[in-house]
């Protein structure tokens, strides 16, 4: 008996056709009809303010994608539609005859309020509701059940609640066919498009105002410009061509090509351990740098997973093994999703996040800052070294060249990661650890809320990690991986000429060698007005100072404890900050 399942598809977090169980759950439907679409989510537009590099990422998947669709079925293609989920499935559930929503599940805070309202609104229409879990290695609310509803807050953890789950499931294969999408009129569905108000949950006013402006303005039309559903543009969604300066492209295909160039290295994957590749390598780097693909979902990580074990199993000699792995690297990033299912929301933040310690940073977090409810040690040139930090000109050319990378191409190697963030928070300015997490939010490719959050915590000693005596030196880390400068001099040309000796340290260079360098150090000129050519900032502080109070400060806050008060204790004179 032929099937009448007439079935949406809706890609998220999945931008691939391999290995993805909510895609083979819709197959199984055997369904009369299949559309592949993919909706805008004022969330991601106006709230999570992504830079262009990012987005031009997701385009890159879109387009792939649906690339990959329409060679399986020259009537089908991933279809982009203009509206916020909340409130165009509904209309799309009697205007197309839908009697199946078909997703793969997500345990972001923000996606599971959304999917309960689509949930909700599944039932009201009697349309059915199929999800599975492929984000991940292991279904996230599975972990946190198997941790005994508890967040997954180490590595062992996170390891024994797998062990309970199950093995994690081989890859399945990718559809060789698809059917064909069913027909789709929008004269119902554009009725009410201009004239309904966008989910409560985009946020503010002025945001929710900028959403309709756009749709009034005509560029947020249902099916695009064009009229036919095309993967969108940068242009499309405001951006300038050249905004977008990553050299990182995006899309399954490309990212299947890097798996299977990581895995013919059969000795690097198999021996691969994160702590000994270099943060200073470029061109290539050092890691596989398949993050914003699991980002995006064009990479399964479980394919990621069974590659990386084939790898070992082939190799003659002793393979690596968890957490330094490559295996191990994907169960960090399962320890960060499973601590989220359980947090919520809080996970983001410190503020009633009860496995968050609490420091009074020297700038305090946002969303305390709304709340008013702060305490923090104010210093007065904490703002602009939060600024100098974001624009890459503390005058440290390491934090400089790494914070300049991130920016321009949306990527930096863990260890960078670990010594700009260690220097922002604990191991140098003092900041809020949630003001870092949202410029990385910002500029990141492969920006993941649970990740970003949980390796913020970890690396201002909040969570996850507790060694705060153990700082990162931006000149001794720098000399130890970037011995010659090269990745300095790559980032920080105004540095090009000056010798390897004090490339770290400029402000060792001698006047002599400043000037045979071309360079001049000169005062930080105020934040937003350009550095002048052939000019470097001097040093912002000198680090061995910094070192001594950011440790003393986070001492005082380990004594008063996870959430002490830190009002009585420290009344604002206990501490030489
Ligand atoms: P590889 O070393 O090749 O590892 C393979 C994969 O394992 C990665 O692609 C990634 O998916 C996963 N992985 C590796 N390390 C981690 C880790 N520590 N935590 C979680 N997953 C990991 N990673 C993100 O994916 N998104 C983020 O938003 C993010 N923010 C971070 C913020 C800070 C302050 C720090 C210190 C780290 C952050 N990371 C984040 C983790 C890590 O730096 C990146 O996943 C990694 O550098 C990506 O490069 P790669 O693909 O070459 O990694």
């Amino acid at each position: 008996m032929a099937s009448k399942a007439r079935v949406i598809y809706w890609f998220r977090t999945d931008l691939r056709l391999h290995d993805s169980p909510a895609l083979q759950a819709a197959l199984d439907l055997q369904p009369e009809c299949l559309w592949p679409i993919f909706t805008w989510d004022p969330h991601y537009v106006y709230r999570v303010q992504g830079a262009a590099n990012r987005w031009q990422f997701l385009l890159d998947c879109q387009n792939d994608l649906s690339a990959s669709i329409t060679a399986l079925n020259p009537a089908s293609r991933l279809f982009v539609l203009r509206e916020a989920p909340q409130t165009l499935l509904p209309k799309l559930f009697s205007a197309w005859n839908v009697t199946h929503l078909v997703f793969e599940r997500d345990t972001d805070a923000y996606a599971r309020a959304r999917d309960a309202t689509i949930l909700a609104a599944a039932a009201r229409a009697g349309v059915t509701v199929v999800t599975r879990s492929g984000r991940t290695l292991w279904d996230p609310d599975a972990l946190v059940r198997a941790n005994a509803g508890k967040p997954t807050m180490t590595m062992s953890q996170l390891q024994a609640a797998g062990r309970k789950v199950g093995p994690i499931p081989p890859p399945l294969p990718a559809p060789t066919s698809l059917p064909d999408p069913g027909a789709m009129p929008l004269e119902h569905v554009e009725d009410t498009h201009h004239h309904h108000h966008p989910p409560e949950t985009t946020a503010g006013p002025d945001l929710n105002a900028r959403w309709r402006e756009g749709q009034d303005a005509g560029y947020a039309r249902l099916a695009g410009p064009q009229g036919d559903f095309a993967v969108e543009t940068l242009a499309e969604l405001g951006f300038a061509p050249a905004a977008a300066t990553t050299p990182h492209r995006g899309g399954e295909t490309v990212a299947l090509q890097r798996l299977d160039t990581v895995m013919a290295d059969v000795a690097y994957a198999a021996t691969f351990r994160k702590p000994q590749t270099s943060p200073a390598a470029f061109a290539p780097a050092s890691t596989t740098l398949l993050s914003p693909f699991l980002h995006f979902g064009a990479l399964s990580p479980r394919l990621f997973y069974h590659r990386a074990l084939e790898a070992c199993s082939r190799f003659r000699g002793a393979p690596s093994a968890p957490p330094e792995s490559l295996t191990g690297q994907l169960l960090f990033r399962d320890m960060y999703f499973a601590a989220q299912a359980a947090l919520g929301a809080a996970m983001a933040q410190t503020v009633g996040n009860p496995q968050v310690r609490y420091v009074p940073w020297h700038l305090p977090s946002k969303v305390e800052y709304v709340g008013g409810a702060s305490y923090t040690i104010d210093h007065p040139q904490a703002e602009e070294w939060f600024q100098r930090w974001a624009a890459g000109t503390t005058g440290f050319p390491w934090i400089d060249a790494l914070m300049r990378q991130l920016r321009h191409d949306g990527w930096i190697h863990h260890l960078g990661r670990h010594s700009v963030a260690c220097f922002l928070t604990r191991g140098g300015c003092y900041i809020h650890w949630e003001r870092g997490a949202d410029v990385f939010a910002e500029l990141l490719l492969d920006h993941e809320p649970a990740c970003n959050s949980g390796n913020w915590q970890w690396l201002s000693c909040t969570a996850f990690f507790s060694q705060y005596y153990r700082c990162y030196s931006p000149v001794a880390f720098a000399q130890k991986w970037d011995r010659d400068g090269a990745f300095v001099r790559k980032w920080v040309p105004e540095l090009q000429r000056l010798d390897k000796k004090v490339i770290h340290e400029p402000w060792k260079a001698s006047p002599a060698e400043l000037r045979n360098a071309g360079v001049a150090l000169v005062d930080f000129p105020g934040v937003g007005v350009d550095m002048a050519p052939g000019t470097y900032p001097v040093r912002m502080f000198d680090f061995d100072e910094r070192r001594r109070i950011c440790i003393a400060g986070l001492k005082k806050a380990y004594e008063v404890g996870l959430h002490g008060d830190h009002d009585k204790v420290l009344d604002g004179t206990a501490l030489d900050l």
